[in-house]
């Protein structure tokens, strides 16, 4: 997946590395195994076949060492990514009919090149480092704004009762206006 801020194509480059690596690793493989086989099936007339492979492992060596040369301009010129992205496909896709990289080397550029066509460049993507939405900067739980809290009785103050209820002479509660008796302790409230 390609992710924002990405300043080079990063997959495509680390595909298009170890493609390169790989194309350029089997073909020194086949280059050293057909030496040794020309070296034994030469005197009996196959020199010429012999020889052809491994002119044929150079080239894929040739393709191995310019895919990892694209592959790191890839990282080092982003900007003409699109281009590396296609010479590298097309180094890839010769490569694959060869069998370069056992085929594998060759299939990790071709996804690496293409991924470096299709590569954005972050100029040309949407800006990022933009403030999440819904989330201003700075944004801070609200100051507590000062008598915004639940009220509270001031000390000394008659607990909240009824207004304009009269006072029990015996135990102080307030009640509603006109009782005969004090709701609390039933005694009889003043006239
Ligand atoms: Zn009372």
């Amino acid at each position: 997946m390609q992710a924002y801020g990405e300043t080079y194509p990063r997959t495509a480059y680390l595909l298009s590395l170890i493609g390169g690596i790989l194309i350029l690793f089997f073909s020194i493989i086949y280059a050293a195994l057909l030496a040794v086989i020309a070296s034994f099936v030469g005197a009996l007339g196959y020199g010429f076949a012999s020889g052809l492979l491994i002119a044929l492992a150079i080239v894929a060596l040739l393709f191995g060492v310019i895919i990892l040369y694209f592959a790191l301009r890839l990282k080092s010129n982003p900007q003409n990514a699109r281009t590396y992205g296609v010479l590298i496909l097309v180094l890839a896709l010769i490569s694959f009919l060869g069998g370069g990289g056992f085929y594998i080397g060759a299939i990790l550029a071709l996804i690496g090149g293409i991924l470096a066509i299709v590569w954005t460049p972050p100029a040309m993507a949407p800006a990022y480092g933009q403030p999440m939405m819904g989330q201003p900067m700075g944004a801070q739980p609200m100051p507590a704004t000062p008598g915004a809290g639940p009220p509270v009785a001031a000390p000394g103050t008659p607990p909240p009762g009824v207004a304009g209820g009269k006072f029990c002479s015996y135990c102080g509660t307030q009640n509603a206006p006109g009782a005969r008796f004090c709701a609390k302790c039933g005694a009889a409230m003043p006239a």
